[in-house]
């Protein structure tokens, strides 16, 4: 089948929740994607920054194929191998604490929630998140987020919830109420725009939650496991969070959520509070096994750091002659190119010249390589860019 039939029949049967481009992927390697009708992409926004190690490596394929062979599926009644491994792997990684395994971001945030309710009861359970920032698509969630346009028509919102704007220290004190049980921020908003905090309000904040003993969720779904240079964005800014959230990258391509806690708020959860039929599922866990090796194996971090500075330069020097670029920002390789105007058919145009990337809040592109990705590779895009934007 083309990418034509494929669409077609798609759009009959699947619900459209999604603005799909036209074409039909069928295979990738690396960087790069292949599309039904043979067309070969460079993907620089990586499935939205889940395939940081790009498609199908090998050791990820390799792990998904030797454990589906093994053990696939148990229920959480029983104990596996790899979500032990993954465990103590991931707490290795991050703080003194406990791991709970998901499916997905929204569920990683949703455990979060229920935590910090659960460590807050009976006297607190408000949570307070920031303006532009981007929590999930249930209810709870989506009404975490902090933006209406999400919201609209799916009222009524759980209730609890407040926003505050980044950066402004003053407004959060005011907002934090004796019902205050946390305070949830992506250290760098994904969706809102690659918007970067500056370290002094995240400082604040920690001190802020100390004082008034309130937790400080740190939603790393879409910044962990090195997209910004760093395995865990929180570590740019010199503070630990007590609850950490993680999805996207982490399984490899394969649905897989964690939410980690301080050992304290996790001893909360007691046997039957919170659950997941498939969270922890071997398979997953082996794919993110392979994946947390290969960024240490093949210094993974290096590369983000290198390449990403080398990305920026080379998109500032675009932004020299380019009438058409506001700011470039961003840490590693999660880079966002705010625009002057609206960024949907710069996309289109780069895609038609071969280039994967994304718009997010109108106006900001987000290109996200995989943390492998090669000099050459970026020299490709940044060629393809220059032409898009200095036209
Ligand atoms: C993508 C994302 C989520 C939601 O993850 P899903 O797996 O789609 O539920 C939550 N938080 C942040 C910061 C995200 O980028």
């Amino acid at each position: 089948m083309n990418s034509k039939e494929i669409i077609k029949i798609s759009d009959k049967y699947l619900m459209h929740t999604y603005k799909r481009f036209p074409i039909a992927l069928v295979s990738g390697k690396g960087a790069l994607a292949r599309t039904a009708d043979g067309k070969i992409y460079l993907d620089f926004f990586s499935g939205l920054a889940v395939n940081n190690l790009g498609h199908c490596h090998p050791a990820v394929v390799k792990a998904i194929h030797i454990q589906a062979g093994k053990l696939m599926h148990t229920s959480n009644l029983y104990y596996t191998v790899p979500a032990m491994v993954l465990a103590k792997k991931l707490i290795g990684l991050s703080f003194p604490g406990k791991v709970f395994f998901c499916n997905s971001g929204a569920e990683a945030n949703e455990a979060a929630i229920k935590l910090c309710r659960k460590w807050g009861n009976p006297k607190k359970n408000e949570i307070i998140t920031m303006k532009e920032s981007f929590h999930g698509r249930t209810v709870t969630t989506v009404t975490a987020t902090g933006q209406t346009k999400y919201q609209k028509g799916f009222d009524p919102l759980a209730p609890g919830f407040k926003y505050s704007a980044l950066n402004d220290i003053k407004a959060l004190r005011k907002a934090i109420t004796n019902k205050t049980t946390a305070i949830m921020i992506e250290p760098i908003q994904g969706e809102g725009g690659v918007n970067v905090p500056d370290v002094k309000f995240i400082k604040e904040v920690r001190a802020l939650c100390n004082k008034k003993k309130i937790l400080l969720i740190f939603d790393e779904v879409q910044t962990g496991i090195g997209r910004t240079g760093k395995m865990f964005a929180y570590q740019y800014f010199g503070v630990k969070p007590d609850i950490l959230t993680l999805a996207k990258a982490i399984g490899g391509g394969l649905p897989l959520g964690i939410t980690i806690a301080e050992k304290k708020i996790a001893g909360v959860f007691e046997p039957g509070m919170h659950a997941s039929t498939f969270g922890g599922n071997p398979v997953t866990c082996a794919a993110a096994n392979a994946v947390l090796d290969t960024i240490k194996k093949e210094k993974l971090l290096q590369n983000a750091n290198k390449m990403g500075s080398y990305l920026v330069k080379r998109l500032n020097e675009i932004k020299k002659k380019s009438p058409k670029i506001k700011e470039v920002r961003g840490k590693g390789l999660m880079i966002g190119v705010e625009l002057k105007e609206k960024g949907a058919g710069i996309v289109k145009e780069c895609m038609e010249k071969g280039l994967l990337i994304n718009c997010t809040a109108e106006k900001v592109l987000r290109i996200y390589p995989p943390l492998n990705v090669k000099k050459a590779e970026i020299d490709k895009a940044v060629k393809i860019l220059k032409g898009v934007l200095t036209r």
